[in-house]
């Protein structure tokens, strides 16, 4: 068991009230969910555990998380639930900072079975999946991935083909591209499933499109059922501690009634019914409704960048090197601050699109797609860095670093891979806009001008850079339309543009919700830091995005050039409350361990490491 970071008393009035600030009216459960997380089970694994023991011990915590009462949170008080969605998302937020594996284990279990089955489903599916699902008794899983088809989930392969005269349906994979893929859950624990499959209403008849159905897969002896043939996935590069299987059907025959009909039903008569006839936009109705999982792996792909940088800074403030403090030194800043601010712009656009999911915003869907694939491809990068930055203790596997690097990394791949959403993004926001005759009003117009510190400035030109593109690619993709042969096939040939320009939308989000923070921090001391880190969030996406902006006019190359200066005077000014502002994190100590080489026995760190203080 890797040693815990110590914990000399350090804590600052000033991460205290950014603490308040990240945690907003939410502080009494991340209170709780912290309280759990510290108890014993959930501290860090020993390095070299087999897949076996990971995967008993996430299915341990699971359990335990279960009995605690915090996964009835989302959920209707009808059926034994919390009905906060929000309070829940908080404490999800929290989970990862834990481990990963549990994480995702529970998440495929409550979120992506339990979420997808209450909100494809229908009142008689809540009565009868929600209670065993919220007292522990049942275990489920969500299978939509195909060996075949992967992220184009309109395609796959399964069929659930109706029969009227028993009043059920018979599912079947039809061949091995339709075999379902990496389904969490799949390999040891799943007992009913969510299964994504074309509907049939006669073996021969023309497919509805895909629908969700029901799909036992285990008895309660843990056995395979009939008709249901599984195949561990084995061991993956990371989340080993969740059983991925492979999951193909031969006749397995459901009631009719676990059919989740919220969109589409079969009448008394044997007859297909859709408020929405036309497949595609049924289809894409049904998954715009998936979102919450994606929500969840934004957050915590925010949440390994948040330990990842906690870790780093702590260390970076506390080791010499060449008789300097590392964290002192201007390139250290440049490589860490940086994803400490895009941490903080991203916990503050994570806030505004967890407040769009629990009040059914029709922009989630598309938000989503951008600040998930974001965040996760961030993550990556900021605990990499973080990596970096501890040398040689980085690399030991009790460090943090190599777990949260190998399990984020597929959070750019599940919940939707980024490009695809980005495209998501993209498709939807152009949609609007060829709707609305291509609003002119974002066509090229006056370049914002302005001081690169000031608030407005920066929301303008991050606004007006993602209009601009917006309409850009718009153009380019009508202009194109009639050479390529349709709006889609033109759409193909600008996918560079439309994923610059998901991006662009990400960005403006981001500084629009950090700038909000910002100006409703009532401390001054608070505000003033938060200032800084937010400034420096602005002046580092101007300088990734540079060339796009010294070739659009926005900025000219004197100004270009002075980002750099800039960016430096914000780190001068950050170092000294850089302890503080991952210290507001607010991370259980004991989640975050070091290799032993940094603990030497009776010696604490020579500076004051804010993050080692354990929260009550
Ligand atoms: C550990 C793990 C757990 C998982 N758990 C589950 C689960 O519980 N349930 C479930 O249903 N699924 C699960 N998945 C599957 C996951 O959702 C898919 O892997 C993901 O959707 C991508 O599909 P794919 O792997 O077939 O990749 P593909 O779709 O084949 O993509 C491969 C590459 O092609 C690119 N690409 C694809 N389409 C386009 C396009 N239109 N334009 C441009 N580029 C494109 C992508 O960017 C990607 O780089 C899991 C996967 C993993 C690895």
């Amino acid at each position: 068991m890797p040693e815990p970071r110590p914990s000399p008393k350090n804590e600052t009035p000033l991460s205290r009230k950014i603490q308040a600030t990240l945690e907003g009216d939410y502080a009494d459960i991340r209170k709780q969910a912290r309280e759990l997380l510290t108890q014993p089970e959930f501290l860090p694994l020993p390095a070299g555990l087999s897949k076996e023991e990971f995967r008993k011990k996430t299915r341990e915590r699971v359990a335990k998380f279960t009995a605690s009462g915090l996964p009835r949170l989302p959920f209707d008080p009808k059926y034994g639930g919390g009905g906060d969605p929000k309070k829940f998302m908080q404490v999800i937020a929290m989970l990862g900072h834990a481990d990963m594996s549990f994480f995702v284990k529970q998440g495929v279990n409550f979120g992506l079975f339990g979420m997808s089955m209450y909100a494809l489903g229908t009142d008689k599916h809540h009565a009868k999946y929600l209670p065993p699902l919220l007292d522990g008794t049942l275990q489920g899983g969500f299978a939509m991935t195909e060996v075949g088809g992967g992220s184009d989930v309109q395609g796959v392969k399964t069929e659930a083909v109706y029969d009227h005269a028993t009043r059920s349906f018979t599912i079947n994979t039809p061949s091995a591209e339709g075999r379902k893929a990496f389904i969490g859950n799949a390999a040891n624990d799943g007992e009913v499933m969510v299964v994504f499959a074309q509907l049939k209403m006669s073996k021969d008849g023309e497919t509805q499109g895909v629908h969700a159905f029901m799909v036992p897969i285990r008895d309660k002896t843990g056995k395979v059922l009939p008709g249901v043939a599984i195949e561990d996935c084995g061991d993956k590069v990371g989340l080993n501690g969740v059983d991925n299987g492979y999951i193909s059907f031969k006749n397995v025959r459901i009631p009719q009634a676990d059919m989740l009909d919220r969109f589409a039903t079969i009448d008394e008569n044997g007859q297909y019914q859709s408020d929405t006839p036309k497949k595609t936009a049924r289809f894409f109705k049904m998954i715009s409704t998936l979102v919450t999982g994606r929500v969840a792996v934004a957050i915590n792909s925010m949440s390994g960048a948040k330990s990842a940088l906690t870790a780093a800074i702590t260390h970076a403030a506390n080791r010499d090197v060449f008789g300097k403090t590392l964290l002192d030194l201007p390139s250290a800043q440049t490589r860490l601050f940086p994803h400490l601010a895009n941490a903080y712009a991203m916990h503050f656009a994570t806030r505004l699109l967890t407040d769009k999911l629990v009040a059914n915003d029709p922009d989630t869907e598309t938000m989503a797609a951008a600040i998930k694939a974001r965040a996760s491809d961030d993550a990556m990068r900021a605990i990499d860095e973080g990596r970096l930055i501890a040398g040689g203790s980085g690399y030991m596997s009790e460090a943090v670093y190599g777990r949260l690097r190998n399990d984020v990394d597929v959070f750019r791949t599940f919940e939707g891979d980024n490009t695809v959403l980005r495209l998501l993004t993209a498709r939807n926001r152009l949609t609007d806009n060829l709707k609305n005759n291509f609003n002119l009003s974002s066509a090229p117009g006056k370049k914002p001008e302005g001081d690169v510190l000031d608030p407005a400035y920066q929301e303008k030109l991050f606004a007006q850079r993602e209009s601009e593109m917006l309409y850009g690619v718009t153009k380019k993709i009508a202009d194109g339309a009639q050479a390529a042969g349709g709006l889609a096939q033109s759409a193909d040939n600008c996918q560079d543009d439309m994923i610059a320009y998901a991006d662009a939308y990400a960005d403006r989000v981001m500084i629009e919700q950090f700038t909000k923070a910002v100006r409703e921090e009532k401390d001054p001391q608070a505000r003033a830091a938060l200032k800084d880190l937010c400034d420096l969030f602005a002046v580092n996406t101007m300088q990734k995005n540079a060339v796009w902006l010294l070739e659009n006019n926005f900025i000219n190359l004197h100004q270009s050039a002075q980002l750099r200066e800039t960016a430096q005077q914000l780190n001068r000014k950050i170092r000294p409350n850089a302890l503080a502002l991952v210290d507001a994190f607010a991370i259980p100590p004991q989640l975050i361990s070091v290799p032993k080489a940094y603990v030497p026995a009776n010696t604490a760190p020579k500076k004051a490491a804010n993050g080692n203080t354990p929260r009550p």
